[in-house]
């Protein structure tokens, strides 16, 4: 760890209910490797104090955060700057403080590109069924949609709720789109793409034994299952379709490249990657090589 002095920098992600993050771990092994005078910290914000979380992120001279659930998309209107990525997205996950401008960026979707290169997943043409339509589905799919995708289809439990994300990223002016509820997805939708993705939390603990309302029967052993939900590594969609014989991905990866992207945003230096994942591998009592 750095020694803490009047100078070092502080970062650190706000969020509620914030207990679930393994950020602090990867971030602040990032910096102590680096020699980097710098600390990440947790700021749990209760949902009626976002305001003045914001104006204290200013007030205190914090470099910069992370914004999780719920913020994702509320924290927009209080910012001075959103790159334009963010904009499309119409969600932030990242904040930098630039000499007392608050700038907002979204560093998810790069980082699920990023893991999904690591696996070897060629984007390019391909058809993608997303489970759910929140903020991190609206980053996976702008990402997906600049990376060359062909198709998305989202099934969500609410298909407004898919067709409204879909409108307001501008996806169906990119690629093919179509929209589903959840549950009532068509068996063909499921054996239709290259890569289904979980964008829902169900699998997470604690809804440790839930999994997105469909069924497996269409599912085929060329197909990709990604669940972006990191705990557990394994969720109950990521087993079943291992056992399909499906290639599986659990979360990550997209959680060390998003965080990469936002150490790399404050601190201008390049992230040591694999020294963040085995940080959080370390964590979680798990090696990479048991991965999904
Ligand atoms: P969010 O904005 O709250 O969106 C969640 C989505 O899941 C919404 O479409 C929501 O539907 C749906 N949903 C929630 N509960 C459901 C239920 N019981 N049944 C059916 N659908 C349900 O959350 P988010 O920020 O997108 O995060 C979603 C998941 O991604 C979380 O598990 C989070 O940990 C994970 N994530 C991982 C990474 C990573 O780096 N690996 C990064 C970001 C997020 P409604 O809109 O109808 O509520």
């Amino acid at each position: 760890m750095v020694e803490i002095t009047s100078s070092t920098k502080i970062t650190g992600i706000i969020g509620y209910p914030i207990k679930h993050t393994l950020s602090p771990i990867m971030h602040n092994r990032a910096f102590s490797l680096l020699n980097l005078d710098f600390l990440y910290v947790v700021f749990p914000v209760e949902p009626k104090d976002l305001d003045k979380a914001v104006m204290a992120l200013s007030a205190l001279k914090i470099k910069g955060v992370n914004v999780t659930i719920p913020f994702k998309q509320d924290i927009l209107k209080y910012l001075d700057e959103i790159a334009p990525c963010a904009g499309r997205i119409g969600a932030v996950n990242t904040i930098v403080n630039e000499n007392g401008k608050l700038i907002g960026y979204n560093t998810d979707g790069e980082g699920f590109i990023n893991s999904l290169k690591e696996v070897n997943f060629e984007i390019e043409g391909k058809k993608i069924l997303l489970l759910g339509a929140g903020g991190a589905c609206r980053a996976v799919a702008v990402a997906l949609a600049w990376a060359g995708a062909k198709k998305i289809i989202v099934a969500t439990r609410d298909v407004n709720k898919a067709e409204k994300m879909i409108k307001e990223t501008g996806l169906d002016q990119e690629l093919q789109t179509e929209c589903f509820s959840l549950p009532g997805l068509p068996a063909e939708k499921i054996a239709e793409p290259d890569l289904i993705v979980n964008t829902t939390p169900l699998g997470m603990a604690p809804l440790e034994d839930k999994m997105p309302d469909i069924s497996l029967e269409g599912l085929h052993s060329s197909q990709y299952v990604y669940d972006l939900i990191y705990n557990p590594l394994e969720t109950v969609l990521l087993r079943q379709a291992r056992l399909k014989g499906c290639k599986t991905v659990n979360g990550i990866g997209m959680l060390v490249h998003q965080g990469a992207k936002s150490f790399y945003l404050w601190t201008q230096k390049k992230p040591p990657i694999e020294e963040m994942r085995h940080a959080i591998l370390q964590y979680v009592g798990n090696s990479r090589k048991k991965l999904p």
